[in-house]
């Protein structure tokens, strides 16, 4: 006997749970999207409670036994079904959640710490944001000032879970029984159709989404700011990290040259000297946006960024996102495009006591940074441009020929030195 609208409460447990998934937005702070999180876990229970009550006779639920047996049997599915388990005897959803904070410490220095808070499901974004600033008063008060970027790590038993991946597979193993199950009990009434549609687009939305949950914030004078967030993850569909490419007629494939560390980096230079100028004469408040050029051992590169973001912290976070690509793949340069304050007849030190802020009233000029960081030089190199002398041919030629030597421990770019120095 065809059962109408037997799977319509299932559609409607599942179209809950998408459209709560889909609303999560890495733009908004962490501590936001966290309750989501939790509800949809919530409402991916229900689809099997409903399931269990709508599929109530003898034959139904043979059925519906088969249907679990096929698809809720393997590690992703018992995942949940096991976090099931525990809400029903436990009671609540429990999945703890880590705070972690990186600092990049202090004013010019590169020192990269990872600290863990290990915070309570239940907190919600004001408590937390309490628990870290006491956290920081109480330990980097005499700070001049702090940069650092959190990031909400999701725990069982102490190890890591990829919440977002998890969560993708669930939809998708969830969606292939559900399918299978209206293949067997169709229904093509109104209601039931427009779940299916709905369904259908939000889980598109979905799969296409990449969530981390990190914020980027900056702490000075007791008090804690909050500025962009940005990231995607690290993983193969992340969009800020392009997928390698041959050097091999790319812009950094110049004929008569070569192809050595020192060519790229002047090259690099180059062209984004060429991409100013054109900004430059359509805006004079134009900016590059800060990019790394990664460039692995086979001849093949990618780009990480543009970064963009109100806050330095962002910026050292994508240094720390890099040398996690670092770690994973066979790199053996990378170069990076900055904006900076040149400070010409300042005292460093004097100019290290001060905030950010205040410090940059201090500069002399912007200049345009190109740094290369190989895995066969023991030094930083880097090509300055002031943005004063951006179209004077002279001077560029002379930039280019006047390669800077830096002190790898005082770079900005040290632990990028570090990870491909290992
Ligand atoms: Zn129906």
């Amino acid at each position: 006997m065809l059962q109408k609208c037997l799977m319509y409460p299932a559609l409607q447990k599942f179209y809950n749970a998408l459209t709560i998934v889909n609303q999560i937005d890495s733009r908004k702070y962490i501590f936001e999207t966290i309750p989501q999180i939790d509800s949809f876990f919530s409402e991916m229970r229900n689809i099997t409670f409903v399931m269990q009550e709508s599929f109530n006779s003898s034959e139904l639920k043979k059925v519906y036994e088969q249907e679990r047996e096929k698809f809720l049997n393997n590690e992703v599915m018992k995942w949940f079904n096991q976090t099931r388990v525990e809400t029903i005897h436990k009671h609540p959803f429990k999945l703890e959640k880590a705070l972690y904070v990186e600092f990049y410490l202090p004013n010019f220095s590169t020192k990269t710490t990872l600290d863990k808070l290990t915070i309570n499901n239940d907190l919600n974004f004001s408590d937390l944001y309490k628990k870290l600033k006491l956290f920081l008063d109480t330990n980097y008060s005499n700070c001049i000032e702090l940069y650092l970027s959190t990031t909400i790590t999701f725990l069982e038993n102490g190890n890591e879970v990829d919440i977002y991946s998890v969560i993708q597979k669930g939809i998708e193993i969830m969606y292939a029984m559900v399918v299978d199950i209206m293949r067997l009990y169709p229904c093509n009434c109104e209601k039931c159709n427009k779940l299916k549609n709905e369904i259908k687009r939000l889980i598109d939305a979905v799969s296409v989404k990449k969530i981390t949950f990190s914020s980027d914030l900056y702490y000075a004078d007791k008090k804690l700011s909050i500025g962009s967030v940005i990231c995607a993850s690290l993983g193969s569909g992340c969009s800020l990290l392009s997928p390698p490419a041959p050097i091999k007629n790319s812009f950094l494939d110049i004929t008569d040259m070569m192809p050595c560390d020192m060519s790229f980096l002047k090259v690099f230079a180059y062209y984004h000297i060429v991409l100013a100028r054109i900004q430059r004469s359509e805006s004079s408040e134009s900016e590059l946006m800060p990019a790394f050029l990664i460039i692995y051992e086979n001849d093949t590169l990618s780009f990480y960024g543009p970064i963009t973001g109100t806050n330095k912290s962002t910026f050292y976070r994508a240094i720390s996102d890099v040398t996690k690509i670092i770690n994973n793949n066979n790199i053996k340069a990378i170069l990076i495009l900055t904006e900076g304050y040149h400070y010409a007849n300042k005292d460093i030190e004097q100019l290290q006591s001060m905030k950010y802020e205040e410090r940059i009233k201090e500069a002399s000029s912007v200049v345009i940074l190109f740094t290369l960081i190989s895995k066969n030089l023991d030094d930083i190199y880097g090509i300055e441009v002031d943005y004063e002398n951006l179209f004077d041919g002279n001077y560029i030629d002379k930039q280019m020929k006047n390669i800077i030597k830096y002190e790898p421990y005082n770079h900005m770019a040290y632990p990028i030195f570090k990870a491909l120095h290992k």
